[in-house]
């Protein structure tokens, strides 16, 4: 069957060299569940070794031509023909799950946030991020690139990059490097404050970087001689870590409450 042809508003570039897709799939092994959701699996590069591996393995592809593809040549596997970012995950059934893929890149933030909001379904999420976006998620405060996902994510998730990938592996080549993280949930993913709040928090704390903890929480209506008692009033966002963002969580929560 003929090949599909890659679209750019879909961020296909399919992955050619196969020992890498041998090694994305590796990294299944260290997930802790054997259900897994292969978010944008194209022409089935990565399908084909995370199938051999004999998991409960089903894949989203939002691309129809992509879809019929799959169903050509791996009719053992389910495909679910839909877009992630707007497919109920209840419907899978399943009580918890890995997501795994090599992502489209234009909409990675998105299924980052999708996963965090379905963090009590979702174990691990592993794969293939444009290089830059890995390294945020990555990231450790008092850098320029650490940033609302790197918070949001590190507080449910213990995150690593694994090996980087060049372009010239992709059909047709990004045109930026490649890398393959890890998020492992944490044993212990409830944070000791109103969780709500705090992604409201830390989004409201990384509105102007360079603003204070204090000018960012103006909107939360706090008054400001209040605010300026926090101990974190006069940092920026950068330079706190998630355990400070609870503090100023449960800080903000105290004085709506008042
Ligand atoms: N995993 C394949 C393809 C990667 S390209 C490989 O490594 O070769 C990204 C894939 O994600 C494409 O197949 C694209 O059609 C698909 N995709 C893009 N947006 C999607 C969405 N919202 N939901 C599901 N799949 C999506």
């Amino acid at each position: 069957m003929n090949k599909v042809r890659p679209k750019k508003q879909l961020g296909q570039h399919f992955l050619v060299d196969e020992s890498y897709a041998k090694r994305v799939a590796d990294i299944t092994d260290r997930f802790t569940t054997d259900n897994l959701l292969e978010i944008g699996p194209g022409m089935g590069v990565l399908s084909k070794f995370l199938n051999e591996k004999k998991k409960n393995l089903r894949l989203i592809e939002i691309d129809r031509e992509s879809v019929e593809y799959l169903q050509k040549n791996y009719p053992e596997i389910e495909v679910i023909e839909g877009d992630f970012l707007r497919y109920d995950l209840a419907k899978l059934d399943w009580s918890e799950f890995a997501i795994i893929g090599n992502f489209p890149y234009n909409i990675s933030s998105q299924i980052i946030f999708k996963a965090l909001e379905n963090r009590e379904l979702v174990t691990e999420i592993g794969g293939m991020f444009q290089l830059e976006v890995a390294q945020r998620l990555a990231a450790e405060p008092h850098s320029k690139i650490y940033g609302i996902l790197s918070v949001l994510l590190q507080a449910f998730y213990d995150v690593s990059i694994e090996f980087k990938i060049p372009p010239g592996v992709f059909n047709p080549p990004p045109k930026v490097m490649s890398a393959v993280i890890v998020a492992k949930r944490k044993k212990e993913f409830v944070l000791p404050c109103d969780e709500k709040l705090f992604f409201k928090v830390v989004k409201a704390c990384f509105n102007h970087r360079r603003k204070t903890i204090a000018n960012n929480l103006v909107r939360f209506n706090i008054p400001r001689d209040l605010l300026l008692q926090n101990q974190f009033a006069k940092l920026r966002a950068e330079n706190l870590n998630v355990d400070s963002f609870v503090e100023l969580t449960n800080f903000v929560s105290h004085q709506i409450e008042k």
